[in-house]
């Protein structure tokens, strides 16, 4: 690692242990299979049992309930360090972490806990959550699946896609509306009329997979409701600040893998007799791409530091996604740039970095949903 910085000031002890060890974690086992899982298009669901078994999973669930109980910092430092190395994989741990695990703990109830969540914790279950349809993304509030009551059980029926582990997830957060209300449901794959398609092919984030769901007729025990009847929104709101925190996150570890590669590279290149770090030029790609980093740095932690179960803070978690996503992908179109035809080949991972950078601008909400969600923030003050 090249890039000398100070510790953001919301960082303890116990957040640089946790690094410590996600690194080590990161160096001896994600990094050795990343380049073969981005090239199969595969998610290794084994890694992230690994990452259970070392408390990983349920990093912002509270010790009582088998978690590790930290903050969003901590979320984000997994994220960071883990994104150094493998996006793709980093994405299938958010989708089952946070939009599933996380999600699910802070609106299920005692008996909904205790049949979903050690399974999870430790990965021997998967989760996804299923938010956006075939005809609905950005404009999520007029989402089209429905819900009905029938005796014991609701009925679901709708599509969702774009679903990160549907592929493999064995329980889903679905939001649909009941009587136009969205509400949130824990469904299992097993259950009657649920079904899934093939996996969905993509540009990057390849060590993530994602898949189309359809709920025909599909029925929902009532003890699946998760929260109240109407209370989807809530969930699905609170829920959404820490995703684009830790997508956020990922996008600072892929900036950051990426300025290490082209100052190494830069100083080790030679051309016209001088290393390429010499070249006024190249300089500039290296030192724009620090200050990047470091700007996506502060905000990111920064905002993580305010973020609670219990407070809120969607303009700085926009602002932190909307930044760094656009920043991620400038820094590794630099860091390409500067290896020149090294960069284009697969060897140094800098074209799977580009491919990967881009879908933060997209999934978790779009560059232009954050603008229109920061400016209506800041307009209503
Ligand atoms: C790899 C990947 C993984 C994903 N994982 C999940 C997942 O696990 N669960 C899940 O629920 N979803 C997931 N998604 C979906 C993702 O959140 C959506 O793709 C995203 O919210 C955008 O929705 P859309 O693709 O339907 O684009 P659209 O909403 O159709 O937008 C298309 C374009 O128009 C722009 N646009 C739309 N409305 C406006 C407007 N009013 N003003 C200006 N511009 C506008 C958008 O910004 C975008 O540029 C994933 C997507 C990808 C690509």
């Amino acid at each position: 690692m090249v890039a000398v910085v100070a510790s953001p000031s919301s960082m303890s002890d116990e957040h640089e242990l946790l690094r410590q060890t996600v690194r080590q974690f990161v160096q001896s086992r994600v990094e050795p299979q990343a380049m073969a899982h981005d090239e199969s298009a595969t998610f290794n669901t084994a890694l992230l049992r690994e990452l259970g078994s070392l408390g990983l999973i349920g990093v912002t669930i509270p010790e009582a309930d088998g978690g590790a109980g930290m903050d969003a910092t901590a979320s984000v430092i997994v994220h960071d360090e883990l994104a150094y190395s493998d996006p793709g994989f980093t994405l299938a741990y958010l989708a089952h972490a946070l939009l599933f695990v996380n999600n699910f703990y802070f609106a299920s109830n005692a008996a909904q806990r205790k049949r979903y969540l050690p399974r999870t914790l430790t990965g021997e279950l998967v989760g996804a959550m299923g938010m956006t349809e075939p005809a609905v993304g950005t404009d999520v509030l007029g989402l089209q699946m429905t819900a009905r009551r029938d005796g014991d059980h609701y009925v679901l029926d709708g599509r969702k896609t774009f679903i990160t582990n549907g592929p493999e997830a064995g329980v889903f957060l679905i939001y649909a509306k009941l009587a136009d209300r969205i509400t949130t449901f824990v469904v299992e794959r097993e259950f009657p009329g649920f079904s899934s398609s093939a996996k969905i092919p993509k540009m990057g984030m390849r060590a993530s997979t994602m898949c189309e769901l359809v709920l025909e007729d599909c029925r929902v025990p009532v003890e699946n409701l998760m929260g109240t009847e109407g209370g989807g929104m809530t969930n699905m709101m609170r829920n959404l600040e820490i995703e684009r925190l830790g997508l956020a996150a990922m996008s600072l570890g892929m900036a950051r893998r990426c300025l290490d590669a082209m100052v190494q590279y830069a100083t080790e290149r030679r051309t016209f007799g001088k290393p390429l770090a010499e070249h006024g030029q190249i300089q500039r790609y290296i030192g724009e791409s620090y200050a990047k980093v470091e700007a996506m740095r502060a905000l990111t932690y920064n905002v993580a530091a305010t973020l609670t179960p219990g407070s809120r803070n969607r303009l700085g978690t926009d602002a932190a996604k909307l930044f760094a996503a656009t920043a991620a992908k400038e820094v590794a179109d630099a860091a390409m740039q500067v290896l020149g035809g090294y960069g284009y080949c697969t060897e140094y991972r800098i074209e799977q970095f580009l491919r990967d950078t881009k879908l933060i601008e997209i999934g978790g909400g779009t560059l232009e949903a954050h603008q229109k969600n920061i400016t209506r923030d800041l307009t209503r003050r």
